[in-house]
């Protein structure tokens, strides 16, 4: 009989995996729609050939980096405003520990009782901890908010690791183009792989099975995709 001790846990308090996962998945799912839309506009409207192909890149590349500056600037928004308003409470609680040491003492305590701790040990417990200022504010507000004072996800890594990721992420439905494909079938391809590979690696992050998630993510994608075909072929055959 064996025990599971050092068993890991997922990346859940932010970090780079989450928004580069998502990032990557948003850039493929976004440019490889934008780039159909535009290919079934094109066809409407009876672009062909070279011409086709330089549209298709300069709209993948606008695209691409229009894309990449909102994802990246979105997340380090989100992420900064959390972080500051988290800052922001363990202020609050670091001038309640100065205002009211007694009261805060008597919280601890009772947070430790609540753990199943007699009264006395949870009180002993709390006046050993409460005895450093740095380690007390530490305790409080791992307790209190569950997050750790120097755990706090940067927003700085979040935001370049969504504008790196969706880049790649955006770059896949391009790439074909870029090297001369004047024919849609390599783009759909290798976007179809891409987003069956994406999903299953999102699955490391999430509790479905691989092919599912892999699944999944290639249906979603090509039903993006061929609803912005068609609607791109309907604007393109009017303008
Ligand atoms: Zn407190």
């Amino acid at each position: 009989m064996s025990f599971d001790i050092g068993h890991e846990h997922r990346d859940v308090g932010g970090g780079w995996l989450r928004p580069a996962v998502f990032g990557a998945m948003d850039g493929l799912l976004s440019n490889s729609s934008l780039i159909a839309g535009i290919a079934g506009g094109s066809a409407a409207a009876g672009l062909q050939g070279a011409n086709l192909r330089t549209t298709l890149v300069l709209a993948g590349f606008a695209g691409l980096v229009g894309g990449a500056f909102s994802m990246g600037a979105g997340e380090y928004i989100s992420v900064a405003t959390q972080s500051e308003s988290i800052m922001s409470e363990i202020e609050a609680e670091r001038l309640e520990l100065i205002r009211n040491p007694e009261g805060e003492l008597k919280e601890l305590a009772h947070i430790y009782e609540a753990k199943g701790l007699s009264p006395e040990l949870a009180h002993e417990v709390a006046a050993i901890i409460s005895e450093d200022p740095q380690r007390a504010l530490a305790v409080h507000v791992q307790e209190e908010m569950g997050v750790s004072v120097e755990g706090l996800p940067s927003a700085w890594v979040a935001g370049i690791s969504s504008f790196i990721a969706f880049s790649l992420g955006a770059l896949v439905p391009l790439l074909p183009y870029l090297f001369g494909a004047t024919s849609q079938t390599p783009a759909i391809a290798l976007t179809a792989i891409s987003l069956f590979l994406a999903g299953a690696v999102v699955s490391r992050v999430t509790t479905k099975s691989w092919w599912f998630n892999g699944s999944r993510q290639l249906v979603v994608g090509a039903a993006a995709g061929g609803i912005t075909y068609i609607l791109g072929h309907l604007v393109g055959g009017v303008v």
